[in-house]
């Protein structure tokens, strides 16, 4: 038996949608193999549909495709609607997402990174370590379902990273005050994603309605839950984006205004002691660390440090005075793993941890 009372010979079924983009990518990677849930179904665009997903896939990571993925057959998304399945995950452009995503919720969890639903008031914004509780916005499973049926969605790609980072410091010593400007890499752009001519030796200093959703969603997770509703946090979020030159990994150069005055070790302190519940569930995507701390002269790099616990911790550094605000520093997420497909795992774990516990199992 798995540790929350799963049986591993009827793993969740599992469908993805948008299976062959930058992040359905990332989401058959990491559901080969895992302990819980098994994929069921592809589905993506009409191009992709009839074709096997080795031939309607164009594969961007480095661990080759599962076999037995590579030879399943990709289905529209309208072809999976009446099928059974325990949980969806979605990968689609929020266009897509908006009408299709509530029809695939009446029967199952939709785990969405897209975000078309992010701010209905019925849905959690979820980053597992940072708003647990705002899970208890969805309804019970009825009718002897294993999960819930609604939507979870995971937030921007960059807004995981700073809320990761945000959290110890906001719950120690308030914030209520940021700017933050984003490196964002070119697998953020999905699939084909910006041609080489525009991105090579250049930086764009705009991504589309990128700043305001940095700006809305910090509010939303970190707000508290208060009578079935999310009480969004107050604090002021001014954002810029560029577009960088680098295939993974979003950095975020953050100064922040507390309500309090820690001394800089105290905020050293909160990063490295942060822990979450998905740590103390010991949940199979969980980091052993959410966050590090790599020191005062060592910024987070793409390159070295994106990977850091399989690309679900946050690395932090260069703390130093902002004397313009209180404090400034330097983060990285991994957009594909953290950011998206990994942190999307991560909340269907935390979602079946949580219902195997309130059914006693
Ligand atoms: P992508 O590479 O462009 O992939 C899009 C996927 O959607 C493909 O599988 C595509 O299938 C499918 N699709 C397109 N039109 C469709 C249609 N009409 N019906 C059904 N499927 C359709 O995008 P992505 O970067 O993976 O992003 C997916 C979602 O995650 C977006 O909402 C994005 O904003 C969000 N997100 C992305 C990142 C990131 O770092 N990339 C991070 C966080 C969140 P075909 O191959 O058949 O065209």
């Amino acid at each position: 038996m798995s540790p929350f009372g799963l049986n591993p010979s009827r793993p969740l079924r599992a469908a993805v949608l948008g299976a062959t983009g930058t992040v359905g990518q990332r989401f058959v990677t990491l559901l080969a193999g895992h302990p819980w849930f098994r994929i069921e179904a592809l589905a993506a665009s009409e191009r992709s549909a009839g074709k096997a997903y080795r031939d309607a896939v164009t594969w961007i990571q480095t661990r080759p495709i599962d076999e037995t993925v590579a030879a399943m057959t990709m289905h529209t998304i309208g072809e999976l609607l009446d099928r059974d399945f325990d949980i969806v995950f979605s990968a689609l452009d929020a266009g897509v997402a908006r009408d299709i995503e509530p029809e695939f919720a009446r029967r199952a969890l939709v785990v969405t990174n897209a975000s078309a639903h992010r701010m209905d008031e019925n849905v959690p914004l979820l980053v597992p370590e940072v708003n647990p509780d705002h899970l208890d916005l969805l309804a019970p499973p009825t009718d002897g379902a294993l999960l819930p049926g609604g939507i979870v969605a995971n937030p921007n790609c960059s807004t995981i990273g700073l809320v990761l980072a945000l959290k110890p410091l906001h719950d120690a010593f308030g914030i209520d005050r940021l700017s933050v400007v984003t490196l964002q890499a070119v697998s953020g752009a999905g699939l084909p994603g910006i041609s080489s001519y525009e991105i090579m030796d250049n930086v764009i200093p705009w991504i589309a309605r990128e700043e305001e959703k940095l700006e809305i969603e910090t509010g939303k997770i970190l707000g508290r839950v208060d009578g079935g509703a999310i009480d969004p946090a107050r604090i002021v979020v001014s954002a810029q984006c560029n577009r960088v030159p680098v295939v993974d990994g979003h950095t975020l150069c953050i100064s922040v205004s507390l309500e309090s005055e820690p001394e800089p070790e105290e905020v050293r302190e909160a990063w490295r002691s942060f822990r979450g519940e998905p740590q103390e569930l010991g949940l199979p995507s969980a980091p052993e660390l959410p966050t590090v701390y790599l020191g005062d002269d060592e910024p987070p790099q793409t390159r070295i440090h994106r990977d850091l616990g399989l690309g679900m911790t946050v690395p932090i550094g260069r703390l130093r005075e902002c004397p313009v605000l209180d404090f400034r520093f330097v983060a990285l997420s991994h957009n594909t793993l953290r950011g998206a497909a990994g942190g999307a795992l991560l909340a269907a774990e935390l979602v079946v941890a949580r219902c195997a516990r309130q059914t006693g199992g």
